[in-house]
């Protein structure tokens, strides 16, 4: 079932998660321990990040260095297929611009299609590591919005090569990811949602947002969006700190700021259990207030370990 019609049809707030495939080498039953405990609150999708290729050097015995191309965490369409299969869940996997000519998209498209899977998240990805701004494939798309139009074509029957005969549609809800404080290459707030709305009239469905620590600030953002003439569900995107290291590691990455009591608590912390503690607690009274808010569906960034994400569930749900 798509994304879309679970949200339409929810008669309240819906529980969901995102996982990212074990690194190279990991069996999936470490994707299913993670898992397991997490259905018990019954999440009807489950979205799947996608990891493409990382530049690497390699040291060799002479001391030169040797560059490899790696792929650290492929599988994502196996854990999609796996995941259906065990759970009875709709999986949504991550589909990027970056690293994909049109003619990979579509072939990627195809093999959802052909797997029964009706959702996919459609985002540009970043730049690689060696690379300082974001380098299409040659062939391939710039911007996320015209991976969108291009899913949103194959729904209405179009492929790259106008002579196929006898063209079937594909039927995949389209969500897109929006950011409440802002892309880190965007000029301005003002400017992203403009282009935001570009992916939701291109075809996509819903948004779900980047992680974020002061409910204010998705607030804000829904208010904008909402005042640009985007209507479709934005669907906040919540994750627990675990560690004193997310401190420096998540505003680095993710370009996102943590409230000043947030981080005072865990800098006052012994350990790492004990951050995790305070992890938990700023993540129930987010959700709660997001719950009372109306947001349609909570959706939980896991990175790998769900212990956290059960705890604040178990509170919610
Ligand atoms: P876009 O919407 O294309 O926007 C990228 C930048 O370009 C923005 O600054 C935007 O303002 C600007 N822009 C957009 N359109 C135009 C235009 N027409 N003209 C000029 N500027 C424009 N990354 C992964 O590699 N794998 C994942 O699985 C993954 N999952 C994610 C899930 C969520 C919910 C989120 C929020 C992010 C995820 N990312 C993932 C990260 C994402 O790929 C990066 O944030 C990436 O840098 C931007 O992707 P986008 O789809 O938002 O890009």
């Amino acid at each position: 079932m798509k994304v879309i019609d679970h949200i339409n049809n929810a008669k309240k707030t819906l529980f969901t998660f995102e996982i990212l495939p074990p690194l190279k080498g990991q069996n999936i039953q470490h994707i299913y321990n993670n898992i397991d405990p997490l259905m018990e609150f019954k999440p009807p999708f489950i979205n799947v990040t996608y990891h493409r290729e990382e530049l690497i050097y390699k040291r060799l015995e002479s001391g030169l260095l040797e560059p490899k191309v790696v792929k650290k965490r492929p599988g994502t369409v196996g854990i999609c297929a796996a995941l259906m299969n065990k759970y009875h869940v709709d999986p949504v996997p991550h589909i990027l611009c970056g690293g994909f000519t049109k003619e990979d998209t579509e072939n990627a498209l195809i093999d959802l299609d052909f797997l029964g899977i009706e959702n996919v998240l459609a985002l540009r990805g970043d730049s690689m590591k060696n690379e300082t701004y974001f380098v299409p494939e040659k062939g391939g798309h710039n911007f996320a919005h015209e991976l969108v139009s291009q899913i949103q074509g194959m729904n209405e029957g179009e492929y790259l090569d106008e002579e196929l005969q006898n063209k079937s549609q594909t039927n995949f809800s389209i969500g897109v990811a929006g950011y409440p404080e802002k892309h880190f290459e965007a000029t301005s707030l003002n400017m992203d949602i403009r282009y935001l709305k570009e992916k939701v009239e291109a075809g996509a469905d819903y948004i779900v947002t980047q992680l974020f620590f002061d409910n204010k600030k998705y607030f804000e953002f829904v208010k904008k969006c909402r005042e640009a003439g985007i209507t479709c569900p934005i669907i906040p995107g919540i994750k627990p700190i675990a560690t004193k290291k997310h401190l420096t590691v998540i505003p680095h990455q993710f370009f996102v700021d943590i409230p000043d009591e947030l981080a005072l608590e865990v800098i006052k912390c012994k350990d790492n259990k004990a951050v995790r503690q305070v992890g938990v607690e700023w993540a129930i009274q987010q959700s709660k207030e997001l719950l009372d808010f109306g947001v349609p569906v909570l959706h939980y960034y896991s990175m790998g370990k769900s212990d956290n994400i059960y705890n604040v569930a178990k509170e919610l749900f």
